[in-house]
């Protein structure tokens, strides 16, 4: 995979700091990226030892060292899958991807609404049946994705399974699912999107993500 969180958003994750419709978008990824566990163990590190110290009257002039000692020295984790089915999501869909009771939204696009009510983020599991296409869109705000199966291209580059994508306002894009098979994605939305183009526009009093 090619496309992870940026560190401020892994930052966010690790510090406890994200509402819960992210945090499973980043733990999602997590289970299957190697490189951003070890800098999510790191920032963890960094987050201890700060805190230890906080409370100390005078701020240690070997805190940096000290951080840079422990930094990748912590113990490596179980084996990753690369999977559809994540331990995050098992606990949400207890049936695996293939027990979703997918509702049909347009074309070839079926949602299924997880039940996470974090006062922020919508979140769902999208599936683009392969070689169909989600109308073109841009968002209000923020757009968290994972991909759990198969893959998709758009405006912005092409993604396979783990990949994770953040986008905002200043994205347009009209993602397209591969052709070998359906594309299942996790996704929280904050704010709504606004579909763009010439039809979508039509459909955005009908269709709501
Ligand atoms: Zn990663």
């Amino acid at each position: 995979m090619s496309h992870h969180p940026s560190e401020h958003l892994l930052a966010e994750f690790t510090s406890g700091s994200l509402n819960t419709g992210a945090a499973l978008c980043v733990r999602t990824h997590l289970e299957q990226c190697h490189d951003c566990n070890r800098v999510a163990e790191d920032l963890n590190v960094l987050g201890a030892v700060m805190m230890r110290d906080s409370d100390q009257a005078s701020c240690s002039d070997d805190l940096f060292s000290r951080v840079l000692d422990q930094l990748g020295s912590s113990a490596p984790q179980a084996p990753f899958s690369r999977s559809a089915g994540s331990k995050a999501l098992s606990s949400l869909i207890p049936g695996g991807i293939q027990s979703v009771p997918w509702k049909k939204i347009a074309g070839g696009v079926s949602s299924y609404t997880l039940p996470i009510n974090d006062g922020e983020y919508s979140v769902k599991l999208l599936r683009v049946e392969k070689g169909r296409s989600v109308f073109q869109h841009t968002h209000t705000d923020t757009e968290l994705t994972v991909l759990l199966q198969g893959g998709y291209s758009d405006e912005l580059g092409s993604y396979t399974a783990g990949d994770f994508i953040e986008c905002d306002g200043s994205h347009v894009h009209k993602p397209v699912a591969h052709r070998d098979q359906d594309c299942i994605l996790l996704t929280a939305v904050s704010g709504k999107l606004r579909f763009t183009g010439a039809v979508g526009r039509l459909l955005n009093p009908l269709v709501t993500f």
